[in-house]
């Protein structure tokens, strides 16, 4: 796998663009690594697309449910034989270390067996009628052409969150990864090819948000699943709602670990390494907000400042690395002013801070492992996305107040609260408004079979993932059988006056 794939994969066939254009791919801990040069699609090579998924649909919508999930089968097997290899080439391409790709591939081999097993029971249901010799049932109907727009922090395994379902249903596909990760979605793409998928299944146009807004606003697209910022994802929420669309939205996050008296330490503080630092903090779930009660704070952040300044950063592709770069030049900079607010604001930078430099790092975009303490809940810090390495810590003297500091935000993705008091654990899981509560664990992971997603800024009342993502890309149709040989009017013939 030494040369990258760099086309547009529509109908069946790898091409160009129709325009030529291009634009650059390169390996953020090495810079001068480029991956390639990847097409920049526009309206005419979306057009080209969704035309190949619509011809498609003809088929594969009608084809038996069961034998679409051979084809999801066949998928997670070759994914499993290429693990390493997909892995390696995704964390040159954005980031994170080989450990954590190696478990993003393997989220995408769990959900494409996951979507293939629930092929043999997409339920509708059967209930009596009000009337007599009258069937009353609902089937489940495939959508059609689903746009499918995804970003670079999970570049296999979100994006297979979002086909994997649409295809067990029936629909077809055209995918726009984002352009910091053509190359793992073109990766993936072609495991979808040497699995047999039939052409025009699943179309790949690379590009960057002006072809996922061509994708977004193409009229023959029936629904649209995106994964990225709150920013872009209420522009998508717009045009989909103009123009009648069905449409998922996964938005960012500022996920908080609340840390009660009473918890135990050791178990947090691998909780907060793990949930604020993996993924070099550019997670959606990512442990950004530690809400910790007063009488454990300091020592915490002690053992926490002395833990987190022994990160190993570096490229992913070595073995000893435990974290990576951040994407890009414009992401150091983002967090860098972050660093600059929260000092103005009043914030104690209590470790990090800065730019991480140092043997191997001097071609790459690296941050050190920040912790900024002294932080109070309506400082922009402490509300604001800031998706770097950057833990903010709040103190507190109360179950109450952690809650309210917690929910004290636009966002409710993902949470957790480390304490040994059952009552007070249950009591958190209705209480903090996020669509993931985690007890005794870090605001991170998702299992394939579970809903995901979140509530408030964070996502628009789907779910990926689990049973529920399969109401999202099908059409519920109602079917009523009259057997009685008459004419009978329900809400008339049966109520006597
Ligand atoms: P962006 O919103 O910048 O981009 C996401 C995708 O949308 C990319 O493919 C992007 O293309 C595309 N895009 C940009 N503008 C438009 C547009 N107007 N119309 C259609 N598509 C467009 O997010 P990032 O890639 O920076 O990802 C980070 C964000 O994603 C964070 O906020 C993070 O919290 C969130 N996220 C949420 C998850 C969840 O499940 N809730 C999971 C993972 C991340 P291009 O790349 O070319 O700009």
């Amino acid at each position: 796998m030494s040369d990258a794939l760099t086309q547009n994969y529509i109908d069946g066939i790898w091409q160009d663009s129709a325009s030529g254009s291009t634009f650059k791919d390169i390996n953020p801990a090495v810079n001068s690594d480029v991956i390639g040069q990847f097409p920049e699609s526009g309206v005419e090579d979306v057009d080209d697309a969704v035309r190949a998924a619509r011809k498609a649909f003809q088929t594969w919508g009608k084809m038996p449910a069961p034998a679409r999930g051979d084809f999801l089968r066949r998928i997670g097997d070759i994914m499993t034989e290429r693990k390493s290899e997909l892995a390696f080439q995704m964390t040159r391409e954005m980031g994170k270390p080989f450990f954590e790709t190696k478990g993003d591939v393997q989220e995408a081999i769990d959900t494409a067996y996951y979507a293939a097993s629930e092929t043999r029971r997409l339920f509708g249901h059967t209930v009596p009628s009000e009337m007599p010799d009258k069937f009353n049932m609902s089937i489940r109907r495939p959508i059609g052409v689903c746009g499918v727009i995804s970003a670079w922090n999970f570049p296999v395994a979100v994006p297979t969150w979002k086909m994997f379902p649409a295809l067990a249903c029936g629909n077809t596909v055209v995918f726009k990864p984002s352009e910091d990760a053509p190359h793992s979605g073109a990766l993936l793409v072609k495991v979808f090819e040497d699995a047999g998928l039939p052409a025009g299944v699943v179309n790949l146009v690379q590009g960057s948000g002006n072809t996922g807004r061509a994708l977004v606003e193409h009229p023959d697209v029936n629904a649209v699943s995106f994964t990225g910022s709150t920013e872009t994802g209420s522009k998508i929420g717009e045009a989909c709602g103009r123009m009648h669309k069905r449409f998922s939205l996964e938005m960012g996050g500022k996920n908080p670990m609340i840390v009660l008296a009473d918890a135990d330490l050791d178990l947090v503080l691998d909780g907060l390494l793990w949930g604020a630092f993996g993924t070099t903090g550019q997670r959606c779930t990512a442990t950004s907000r530690l809400i910790v009660h007063e009488d454990v704070h300091d020592d915490l952040v002690s053992r926490l400042k002395e833990a987190a300044s022994n990160i190993k950063i570096g490229y992913g592709n070595e073995e000893e690395t435990e974290m990576g770069p951040v994407i890009r030049a414009a992401a150091l900079e983002k967090i860098q002013g972050y660093i600059t607010i929260g000092k103005d604001e009043g914030a104690t930078i209590a470790l990090g801070g800065k730019r991480a430099e140092g043997e191997g790092l001097e071609d790459g975009f690296f941050f050190q492992p920040t912790i900024m303490t002294n932080v109070t809940p309506n400082m922009r810090v402490a509300k604001e996305e800031i998706f770097g390495p950057v833990l903010v810590v709040l103190k507190i003297s109360s179950y109450e107040e952690a809650v309210s500091v917690a929910n004290n935000i636009e966002y409710g993705l993902s949470s957790a609260i480390y304490t040994n008091d059952i009552a007070t654990a249950f009591k958190a899981m209705h209480d903090i408004e996020a669509g993931i509560t985690y007890v005794n664990g870090p605001t991170i992971g998702a299992e394939a079979h579970m809903p995901f997603g979140g509530v408030k800024g964070t996502g628009n009342g789907h779910r990926e993932g689990g049973w529920e993502v399969f109401d999202f890309y099908t059409e519920t149709k109602t079917i009523y059988v009259d057997y009685s040989g008459k004419l009978q009017k329900a809400q008339i013939d049966n109520v006597d006056d």
